[in-house]
């Protein structure tokens, strides 16, 4: 059977960023343990229903998974071995805020088979960080580096954000260029996205924070990442990711490529050999399906198989080296050209797209206006 890869959600947070929308709750990490068991009775039930499958990949995200104990990452990790079968060589990552680590308890991840350190550190800035709520300062960040690399973490990602209020683009160049000298293996790069609701929205509504940069100076923090990476012997492979040869997120090109995940948690997503399905994203909710020990498994129900497919290609192409066609074809029964033959055949014609091999993939050109490429496919 396919290997599988596992997310498991850590909902707790110091306080909450003002641009965050994702399911955590901030202030609440004394209920660690109670939430840990109620994850580990999910996991019993899915190892139970699923089977003891083999598992690639493990992404413990957040929320911050770094307001765990030592002890309790290695009991998590323990409960994950005994349910299912976690390959020697797995990719087993941590989501890391620098201010809640310390020497100690990155020894203590380390050793629990935690092997890739992926730290938020969205910029060096002081005032930029203080401006996005961020509860670290640049100093933390740099130390938080290294003490990652003392506890013996090889591989580490580092999360950058750039389009931040009243940022310019020399502002990002220095960020990028410092967190470049810091020698990660990988970086993200993501422009902020101003969800609705956030604390962020409101106060850019209000007039109460710098504006955000315009359309020009994004373009041109995008060109800044793209050359200041390549330079520094990063390659690009996903829209918002670079990594060093040999270092990119085998876990996030499972996402990109369409591979089968379970989540576990509080908002967990899963997608289980065709079953797509997700977990309450509230608090009571969750730890109520979890005890009823009948966890969810088929919320969402089954997809169409032209969502499946338009997935397929969406989040595909969203990595440079494209989708597998041969792939796509013996999982839907035809190829990509013979689902979408006017729009691929003109993409192809005029250099939005290319193939190489068995890979169908969008060229730079392509990947400029890539949601306009999207929408056609849709
Ligand atoms: S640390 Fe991450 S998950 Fe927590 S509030 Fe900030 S952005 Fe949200």
């Amino acid at each position: 059977m396919q290997p599988i890869s596992i997310y498991i959600h850590i909902p707790f947070c110091v306080r909450k960023c003002a641009y965050c929308d994702f399911t955590s709750f901030p202030g609440r990490s004394a209920q660690m343990e109670t939430y840990l068991s109620a994850v580990c009775r999910e996991m019993r039930a899915q190892a139970a229903f699923f089977g003891r499958r083999q598992v690639s990949t493990v992404f413990i995200g957040g929320g911050t998974p770094t307001l765990m104990s030592g002890g309790q990452a290695q009991r998590l990790l323990d409960a994950l071995r005994a349910c299912f079968d976690v390959a020697p060589d797995a990719e087993i990552t941590m989501e890391g805020n620098p201010g809640t680590v310390t020497a100690q308890s990155l020894a203590a991840y380390r050793a629990a088979g935690v092997n890739r350190l992926s730290l938020g550190v969205q910029s060096l800035d002081d005032g930029l960080l203080a401006a996005i709520g961020r509860i670290h300062t640049a100093a933390q960040a740099r130390e938080a580096v290294r003490l990652a690399r003392a506890a013996g973490f090889e591989n580490l990602n580092l999360d950058l954000m750039f389009g931040l209020p009243g940022q310019s683009a020399a502002q990002w160049a220095q960020t990028l260029s410092e967190a470049i000298a810091l020698a990660p293996e990988h970086l993200s790069c993501y422009s902020l996205i101003v969800e609705e609701g956030t604390p962020l929205s409101e106060q850019l509504e209000a007039g109460a924070c710098a504006a955000l940069p315009d359309e020009d100076e994004l373009g041109c923090m995008d060109e800044l990442t793209e050359r200041l990476t390549a330079c520094a012997g990063f390659a690009r492979y996903e829209v918002s990711n670079y990594a060093r040869p040999g270092f990119e997120c085998r876990h996030n090109i499972v996402y990109w490529a369409c591979e089968p995940y379970l989540g576990l948690g509080c908002a967990a997503h899963s997608d289980m050999d065709g079953r797509r399905f997700y977990n309450p994203s509230d608090w009571a909710g969750y730890l109520r399906m979890a005890e009823s020990g009948s966890p969810a498994r088929d919320a969402e129900g089954e997809n169409t198989r032209q969502d499946r497919m338009f997935e397929r290609m969406m989040m595909g192409l969203r990595m440079v080296r494209g989708v597998d066609c041969a792939r796509f074809a013996r999982d839907f029964g035809e190829a990509p050209e013979d689902v979408w033959p006017g729009v691929i055949a003109r993409d192809l014609r005029v250099g939005l797209m290319e193939r190489d091999g068995d890979f169908l993939r969008l060229t730079e050109r392509g990947m400029q206006v890539m949601n306009s490429v999207l929408v056609e496919l849709l």
